[in-house]
C-alpha cells in the first residue's frame, strides 16, 4: 500500500506505541497464539483507552478517535503485526457500534465507559441449537412482563461466555409475526438468577465457547436496544461488523513473517528451507492473495465509512470469505513447516530431540492448538457457505 508522509508519520507513531506499551509477557503469549486471561485482556484495555485508541472506530463523543479509514487500517495491521492483544471484539467490534447507533443517550452513558475499559465484559447470545446460519429462526422467547421479560430457550457457541458477566442477546418477543418482525435485542448481566454456562470443548482441546440455557430470566426493559421487535435492523448492522471484523490481514502477515524467520534456519535436505523454491512460491501466493484482501478491505471500509446508517455492505461478505481462508492458509503452513514437531496435541507425540528442540520451544508447540483453533474462521460469523451465497445474490446478481 502506498502511503502519504503523514500517513506514514502515523504509522511510526502507532508502531512506536505497540513497541514501548506492549507488556512482553502479552506479546508472547500472543505470538505462540495462547489466550489471555480476563484481567491481562483487562489491563490491556486499559492501556489503549488510556492513550485513547482502545475503541478508535467510533465516534469521538464516545471514546472513538475520527481517524479515516486508511488509519483505521494502519491501527489494526501494526497491533496485529506488533503480536499486541486484539481488544474484546465482543464488546468493541459488536456491542459498542450497536450501542452507539441505537441505545439511548442513558445506556450509552452507562454502558459505553466500561465497554471500552472492559467493566463490562459481553458475550454474543445469537446462535441456537436450530439457529445458526438460519439466525431469523431463533426462538428463545422473552414474554412482558411489567417493567420486565422473561426470558426462557438455550444459546450454543457463545463464545467467553465462562468469563463474561454481560450478554447481547437476541430473543423472540413476537411469535406470531413474520420472522424477522419479532425479535428484540437486550442487554442480559448474566449473574441474573436462572442463566446457566455449560463448557464446550472444541477440537483444538480448549475451552472457547459454551451453550448458556436461559430459565426464567428476568431483564429489565431499560436494558433493550432500540425498540421492541425491530432488532433484524441492528442485527444485520452487527453482522456487517462481524464480517469486516473477520478480515485481519495483519495476523496472516505476522504469522508469514515468522514463517519465514523459522525458514532461514530449518534445514531440510541440508538447505535452509526459505531459499527453497516450493516453500518460497508457497509464501507468494499468499502474500499477492493478502495484498488482494487489503486493497478490497479499504474499499469496504471507505463505502462504511461514506454511509453512516451501517447499512449491510454485501462486500463484507467478501472480506470475511478471503480473510477466513487465508488465516487458515497460514496456520496450514506453520503445520507443515512444523511436520512431526508440531503435533504436542497427541499424547507420547512429543518430538522434543536435539534437533528439534530449539523449533519447537520457540513456535512449534503452539502450532497444532492454533491449526486446529482456526478450522473455526470459516464457521462464525457467518459459514463460508453462507457468504458464497450472499455474494452471487447481492454482490454477482445471480
Ligand atoms: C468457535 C466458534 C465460536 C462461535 N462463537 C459464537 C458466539 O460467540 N456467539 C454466537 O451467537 N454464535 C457463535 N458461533 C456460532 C456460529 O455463528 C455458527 O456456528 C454459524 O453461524 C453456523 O451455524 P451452525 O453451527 O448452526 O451451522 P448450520 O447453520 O446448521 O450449518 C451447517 C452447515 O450447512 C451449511 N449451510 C447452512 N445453510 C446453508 C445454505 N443456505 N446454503 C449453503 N450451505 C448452508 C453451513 O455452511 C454449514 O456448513 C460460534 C461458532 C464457532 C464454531
Amino acid at each position: 500500500m502506498f502511503l502519504t508522509n503523514e500517513q506514514l508519520a502515523f504509522r511510526d507513531e502507532v508502531r512506536r506505541f505497540f513497541r514501548d506499551a506492549t507488556p512482553p509477557a502479552l506479546r508472547s503469549k500472543v505470538k505462540l497464539g495462547r489466550r489471555l486471561t480476563r484481567d491481562e485482556l483487562r489491563a490491556w484495555h486499559i492501556i489503549l483507552d488510556d492513550r485513547g485508541w482502545v475503541a478508535p472506530a467510533w465516534d469521538p463523543q464516545w471514546g472513538g478517535t475520527g481517524w479515516d479509514p486508511v488509519r483505521l487500517h494502519i491501527f489494526r495491521e501494526e497491533l496485529q503485526l506488533a503480536f499486541a492483544p486484539a481488544p474484546l471484539t465482543m464488546n468493541i467490534n459488536l456491542v459498542g457500534p450497536v450501542l452507539i447507533a441505537f441505545g439511548s443517550d442513558e445506556q450509552k452513558r452507562k454502558f459505553l465507559p466500561g465497554v471500552r475499559r472492559l467493566d463490562y465484559f459481553f458475550c454474543q447470545g445469537f446462535s441456537e441449537p436450530n439457529a445458526g446460519s438460519d439466525l431469523v429462526a431463533l426462538s428463545t422467547r422473552a414474554v412482558r412482563e411489567g417493567d420486565h421479560y422473561v426470558i426462557n430457550g438455550q444459546k450454543t457457541w457463545t463464545t467467553l461466555a465462562h468469563q463474561a458477566n454481560w450478554m447481547f442477546a437476541l430473543v423472540r418477543t413476537d411469535p406470531l409475526a413474520k420472522k424477522q418482525q419479532g425479535i428484540t435485542y437486550l442487554l442480559i448481566d448474566m449473574a441474573t438468577p436462572g442463566i446457566t454456562v455449560r463448557p464446550i470443548i472444541t477440537i483444538d482441546h480448549d475451552h472457547h465457547v459454551n451453550e448458556v440455557f436461559f430459565d426464567d430470566v428476568r431483564v429489565p426493559v431499560a436494558n433493550r436496544i432500540g425498540e421492541e421487535n425491530r432488532a433484524w435492523t441492528y442485527a444485520k448492522f452487527l453482522l456487517t461488523n462481524e464480517r469486516v471484523g473477520g478480515a485481519r490481514t495483519g495476523i496472516p502477515k505476522a504469522r508469514i513473517r515468522l514463517a519465514k524467520e523459522v525458514a532461514a534456519t530449518l534445514l531440510v535436505d541440508g538447505r535452509p528451507l526459505g531459499e527453497q523454491e516450493r516453500f518460497r512460491e508457497r509464501v507468494a501466493e499468499i502474500e499477492v492473495e493478502l495484498k488482494a484482501l487489503e486493497v478490497s478491505y479499504m474499499r469496504v471500509l471507505s463505502s462504511l465509512a461514506a454511509n453512516a446508517q451501517g447499512q449491510p455492505d454485501p462486500l463484507s461478505s467478501l472480506l470475511k470469505l478471503r480473510g477466513s481462508e487465508l488465516m487458515q492458509r497460514t496456520s496450514e503452513l506453520l503445520m507443515d513447516m512444523a511436520g512431526m514437531v508440531g503435533l504436542p496435541l497427541v499424547p507420547g507425540l512429543l518430538h522434543a530431540d536435539a534437533e528439534h528442540a530449539s523449533l519447537l520451544d520457540a513456535w512449534a508447540g503452539n502450532v497444532a492448538q492454533n491449526y486446529f483453533a482456526d478450522r473455526a474462521t470459516t464457521i462464525f460469523a457467518g459459514s463460508s457457505e453462507i457468504q458464497h451465497n450472499i455474494i452471487a445474490k447481492e454482490v454477482l446478481g445471480l
